[in-house]
C-alpha cells in the first residue's frame, strides 16, 4: 500500500540511521528523498543503495553555481540512477542541467522559492515581487529551460498547474498533517490539500522521521490520499 508520490525525506545525521528509517518503513513506503545533510557523508552512494532495492530516489541536492559546473554536477549525480534531482530556479542553471541529465533517467527540479521563506524573508534579501509572482516567473522559466519539473509550496500548487504542461512535475514539501508541528516551515497544507492543488508529488519529512510511529504516520498519510 505504499503510493510512489510520497517522498519521505531522509533528513537524518548519518546513513546507518538512514538505513534504519528505510528499514522500519518497510514496505509502507517507496519513495525516498535525500539531502544535503547526508550528501556530505556517503548521501550519494546512498542513493545507489535505494536504488539497488528497488526504491524511488529524490536527490534533492539544490545545485547552484556557473552552468559548466552544474551541468557536469547533474551528469555525476544521474550516474547515481536517480529519479529527480532538484537545482535552484535560475535560468542558467536549469538550462545547464537539464544538458547534464540529457539522455538518462533523471529528471530536473526548480526550486522556485523555499518553502520556509515568508514574504519578509523575501523582501530582506532584495526581492521586490511577492512570493507568488516570483513563483510564477521561475515556473515558466522552468519550462523554457527544459527541465521536468518544479519545487514549491503546496499553496502554489493550483497557480502553477494552471501555466504548465499537463505533465510537468510539481512537487511540494512543506506538507503537514492535520495537527502536526510546522517546524520551520511558513507555507504549509496537508498532504490531500496539496495534491488536490496540483502537486504531481509530496515530499513530507519530521512528521513522519521524528513521530514516534514512523510506519504508521507514513501509512496515515497513504491512506489520507486514496
Ligand atoms: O521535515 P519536513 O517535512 O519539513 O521536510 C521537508 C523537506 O523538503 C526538507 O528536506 C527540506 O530540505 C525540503 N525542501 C523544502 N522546501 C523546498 C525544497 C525542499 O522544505 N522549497
Amino acid at each position: 500500500m505504499s503510493d510512489e508520490r510520497v517522498y519521505v525525506a531522509l533528513d537524518l545525521p548519518n546513513v546507518e540511521e538512514a538505513r534504519a528509517m528505510v528499514e522500519r518503513l518497510g514496505d509502507s513506503v517507496i519513495s525516498y528523498k535525500v539531502g544535503l545533510q547526508l550528501l556530505p557523508v556517503g548521501g550519494g552512494e546512498f542513493c545507489r543503495e535505494l536504488k539497488a532495492q528497488g526504491k524511488n530516489v529524490f536527490a534533492d541536492f539544490k545545485l547552484h553555481d556557473i552552468g559548466a559546473t552544474v551541468e557536469k554536477a547533474a551528469r555525476s549525480v544521474a550516474g547515481l540512477g536517480v529519479d529527480l534531482l532538484t537545482v535552484h530556479a535560475r535560468p542558467q542553471v536549469m538550462a545547464a542541467a537539464a544538458k547534464g541529465g540529457a539522455g538518462t533517467s533523471t529528471k530536473v527540479l526548480g526550486v522556485t522559492v523555499l518553502t520556509s521563506l515568508s514574504e519578509d524573508d523575501l523582501h530582506a534579501i532584495g526581492h521586490t515581487q511577492t512570493a507568488e509572482e516570483l513563483i510564477r516567473i521561475r515556473a515558466l522559466q522552468a519550462v523554457e529551460s527544459g527541465i521536468h519539473g518544479v519545487v514549491a509550496s503546496p499553496l502554489e500548487a493550483a497557480m502553477i498547474r494552471a501555466i504548465v504542461p499537463e505533465d510537468f512535475l510539481i512537487v511540494t514539501p512543506g506538507v503537514r498533517p492535520v495537527g502536526a508541528d510546522a517546524g520551520d516551515q511558513k507555507r504549509v497544507a496537508t498532504p490531500a490539500d496539496a495534491i488536490r492543488n496540483g502537486a504531481s508529488h509530496i515530499v513530507v519529512g519530521r512528521p513522519i522521521t521524528q513521530n514516534g510511529d514512523p510506519k504508521a504516520a507514513a501509512e496515515q498519510i497513504i491512506a489520507s490520499l486514496a
